[in-house]
């Protein structure tokens, strides 16, 4: 069989979390293969510098490169995340916020109750359907309980978690040093093409010029390689995702202690993350130019934090909203921003680059660069793509805000995927959205649980004043129970301020 890793070069272009992470996994995997790796990135030009909050793919990728928690949470102001919760997206009375956890294996026992009493609802009884009292998750961030159990709690407990992107960078630089990885620095002035179209090399400003077999653009929004030389297409989100900007600014850590989890709330134009950093909270206006200028998105997100006239700076971002048509072409692979972003609603950018690198690890150890691996590869990374924009798209399309024209826009709007449209008809017709979901194939990407946590979360069921009484509802869920098991897992673990005194 041909070893297509024998005497590989490869040149990661960008030191972002991005470029560092594909480093780290490619020469922590291929270590006892004759690959070799180069960063190159320019400090002139800088990386974007945030994106504090993750899913559980980050303690995986931890995992695999066998980096314990000890060893760069405390370096990276890093704490626990056991989910989102969204607050203001719904004005349904008891709807105000939800907790969307992530998903553990204890969440089987209370799973049937909440999806049964979902679909009562649905169907019209008066049922509580709310989906925080349900899930462990969300007991645990309401508590500031870290998701860590006790030794003696038998099952598996998932969750993220929320650190700084800046130190996180410098440390994963440092990692990949240790595993061979060799850094350059420099700015990239031109791209060179082989005479078949595919990279040459990269030529820098001050006249060097790196030759590689393989190229990874990380160069963020740039996208200088896969964008710009090969001229590979970006898709816009723009007709269904309107955040198009983000302006962030810092406030002291909470007095009354680290939560252990991002809360996501809706202002006029836009949602503010709140993300609880060891030393700071980190918080950011995403919002739509369209609807809202940069000036007044920072006097809202000011206002909003009871800053107005705090001397702090505020930094102003601009999004490129949407994705590539191919993630790898012809000797390049674009990973992070420069293959596309969907907005940060989810954390989800760097779960996509953890699933990018794998998948393009699997790929490239079967088959190389055969045209056939990277089709399929870049399908499937475009189906995992589409399928997160679907479940974020849906909270825009659910919210019941209404009270701006942004709002309302977002609500009103009909650029939905054929997707997304059978899961709502699913929803709103009564239906079993469990097989919907299965039927479609996409429960890799969000479960039937997140899919019910959202449409439950912002009260989509019929008029409470419509609803009547279900006459079996004690006998077919007993809450008291549910409450009762609720509560007493969340006895096994201990408080967010403990565990981050030992990691
Ligand atoms: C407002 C906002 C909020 C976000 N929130 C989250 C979040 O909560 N969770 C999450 O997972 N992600 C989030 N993200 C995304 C996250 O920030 C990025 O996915 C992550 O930082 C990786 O960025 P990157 O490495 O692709 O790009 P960058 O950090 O921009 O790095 C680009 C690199 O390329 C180099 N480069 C560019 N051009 C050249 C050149 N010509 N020569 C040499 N080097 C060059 C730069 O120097 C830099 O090192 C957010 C993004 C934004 C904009």
């Amino acid at each position: 069989m041909h070893d297509h890793l024998n005497r590989l070069r490869i040149v990661v272009l960008g030191g972002g979390t991005a470029g560092w992470m594909a480093a780290n996994l490619m020469a922590h995997r291929w270590r006892e293969r004759n690959v070799e790796i180069t960063v190159l990135e320019s400090p002139e030009i800088g990386i974007v510098g945030v994106g504090e909050g993750s899913t559980p793919q980050l303690k995986a990728f931890f995992d695999t490169l066998e980096i314990p928690e000890a060893q760069w949470m405390p370096v990276c102001g890093a704490t626990y995340k056991n989910g989102i919760r969204f607050c203001g997206w719904s004005r349904q009375p008891g709807f105000d916020s939800y907790f969307h956890p992530f998903l553990s294996a204890i969440d089987q026992h209370t799973e049937p109750a909440f999806f049964l009493n979902c679909s009562l609802r649905r169907g019209g009884f008066d049922v509580p359907a709310h989906p925080d009292r349900f899930f462990l998750a969300a007991e645990l961030a309401r508590k500031r309980l870290a998701p860590l159990p006790a030794h003696h709690f038998p099952f598996f407990v998932s969750y993220g978690y929320h650190f700084d992107a800046r130190v996180l960078g410098a440390f994963l630089c440092r990692h990949a040093l240790q595993l061979g990885v060799r850094h350059l620095q420099g700015k990239v002035r031109q791209v060179r093409l082989a005479g078949n179209g595919d990279v040459a090399a990269l030529e820098t400003e001050d006249g060097r010029v790196l030759e590689a077999d393989l190229f990874v653009d990380s160069t963020g929004f740039r996208a200088l390689i896969l964008q710009q030389a090969l001229g590979v297409a970006f898709r816009a989100f723009a007709d269904n995702l309107f955040n198009d900007a983000a302006v962030t600014l810092p406030t002291p850590p909470a007095p009354d202690g680290v939560r252990c989890n991002t809360t996501a709330t809706a202002l006029d134009c836009g949602w503010v993350w709140d993300i609880p950093l060891r030393d700071r909270t980190g918080n950011g206006y995403v919002y739509s130019t369209a609807f809202c200028s940069p000036d007044a998105a920072e006097r809202e997100l000011r206002a909003h934090l009871g800053m107005l006239d705090a001397p702090v700076q505020a930094r102003h971002l601009k999004m490129r909203v949407g994705r590539v048509e191919r993630h790898w072409c012809r000797n390049c692979l674009a990973v992070g921003l420069s293959q596309g972003f969907i907005e940060p609603l989810e954390a989800t950018a760097l779960h996509l680059v953890l699933a990018t690198v794998d998948g393009f690890m699997d790929a490239f150890e079967a088959s190389g660069f055969d045209p056939a691996g990277q089709t399929a590869f870049n399908a499937a990374i475009n189906r995992r793509f589409d399928g997160v924009r679907d479940y974020i798209v849906c909270h825009y399309r659910m919210n019941r805000c209404r009270d701006t024209e942004y709002w309302r826009a977002n609500a009103e709007h009909h650029h939905l995927s054929d997707s997304l449209k059978a899961i709502l008809t699913c929803w709103f017709t009564g239906r079993d959205l469990r097989q919907e979901i299965e039927r479609q194939g996409i429960g890799d990407i969000y479960p039937p649980l997140s899919w019910h946590c959202l449409l439950a979360g912002y009260g989509q069921f019929p008029d409470p004043a419509k609803l009547r009484r279900d006459p079996q509802a004690d006998a077919r869920v007993n809450l008291a129970a549910v409450d009762d098991f609720v509560s007493r897992c969340a006895l096994n673990f201990s408080s967010h301020g403990a565990a981050l005194a030992t990691r």
